[in-house]
């Protein structure tokens, strides 16, 4: 609620940027909780026993699936927050710091879960994205400690998506080659940004790394979303993300900070130019120094490196050896 007690959920668009903007005031009514109390774990009224990992709708969502109808303004185009929240809860077990601590085979049932969810969203008339992210660390804003992730259903393709499709697009006609598929045989040619490979799967801090330690993983096989994965290929995934977070993890002493994201094609439509991949930005660019994207960055857009990737690449290719 605001200040007059009004609920607002609604999508703005942004006329300058081009861009939508995500607005609601649900959050403000967040019921007060002990510091103690854990919605995520067994035994909630939300979550009940005797699982392994569980997909929740988010208590406090930007998107829901009957939005209230969105202001109209004389001047400004707005929009109705259809969509969908989710909160992905990986694991029972409170007191573990990353899902690179949890068994292969939970990773693997983990994204079983999220691509079971992508099948049944698809099916929604206002499901144009699915977007799954992470957020680790107290350091950009995590209050709840026990693992879990997010999804996103969203009624429009996120920008950096756009951006991606768009460049990918205009190489397919040009060249008649993937984009992706040709970064990943680059990466794997150069060799010392590469971090870890497997049969399905390579990950790598690509030549234009924005953060300070980005791994970028892509599946070797040509593809567009989630639910084109097969189950070995599942499996392998859990592998390679939970080797290249063990890596991530101890660059430093402090588990580092990141955001992962998983970017995928729009849910409707061809877009066979484009390639599914995971990005993870790790945020720490010395011991206890956070990378901000601040002055160049959110106000230009632009990113500033303050090392060079292939120096990173080659700590991390370290750490990740002997996490194997
Ligand atoms: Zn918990
Ligand atoms: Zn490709
Ligand atoms: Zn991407």
């Amino acid at each position: 609620m605001d200040s007059d007690g009004v609920f607002v959920m609604e999508l703005r668009w942004d006329p300058v940027l081009g861009e939508w903007v995500m607005v609601s005031n649900v959050r403000s009514a967040r019921p007060w909780q002990p510091a103690s109390f854990c919605p995520f774990c067994p035994g909630t009224e939300e979550t009940g026993y005797g699982w392994k990992a569980l997909i929740l709708e988010n208590k406090f969502p930007m998107l829901i699936e009957s939005p209230p109808k969105p202001s109209v303004h004389r001047f400004y185009k707005t929009a109705s927050a259809y969509g969908k929240c989710y909160v992905v809860v990986e694991t029972p077990e409170h007191n573990i710091d990353d899902i690179s601590d949890l068994a292969i085979e939970q990773i693997a049932y983990v994204i079983s879960l999220i691509i079971n969810k992508q099948e049944e969203e698809s099916k929604k008339d206002y499901a144009k994205y699915f977007l799954w992210f992470r957020n680790k660390g107290r350091e950009i804003g995590v209050s709840l400690v026990h693992p879990h992730s997010q999804i996103y259903v969203i009624p429009f393709i996120p920008i950096r998506v756009l951006r991606e499709l768009s460049n990918a697009e205009r190489y397919w006609y040009e060249n008649k080659r993937c984009l992706f598929c040709d970064i990943i045989e680059i990466e794997k040619e150069d060799g010392i940004r590469v971090l870890l490979e497997n049969n399905d799967w390579v990950s790598f801090m690509p030549f234009y790394t924005h953060w300070p330690f980005e791994i970028h993983i892509y599946p070797k096989k040509h593809i567009q979303l989630l639910t084109q994965l097969t189950d070995k290929e599942i499996m392998q995934m859990a592998q390679i993300l939970k080797y290249s977070l063990c890596g991530l993890k101890s660059v430093f002493s402090k588990s580092m900070p990141y955001v992962m994201v998983l970017h995928q094609a729009p849910l409707k439509g061809d877009f066979n130019f484009y390639h599914l991949h995971i990005e993870i930005y790790g945020m720490l660019r010395e011991e206890s120094k956070l990378k901000y994207a601040a002055g160049m960055e959110t106000g230009g857009g632009n990113f500033t490196y303050d090392s060079v990737p292939e120096h990173n690449a080659s700590v991390l290719r370290e750490r990740i050896k002997m996490c194997l």
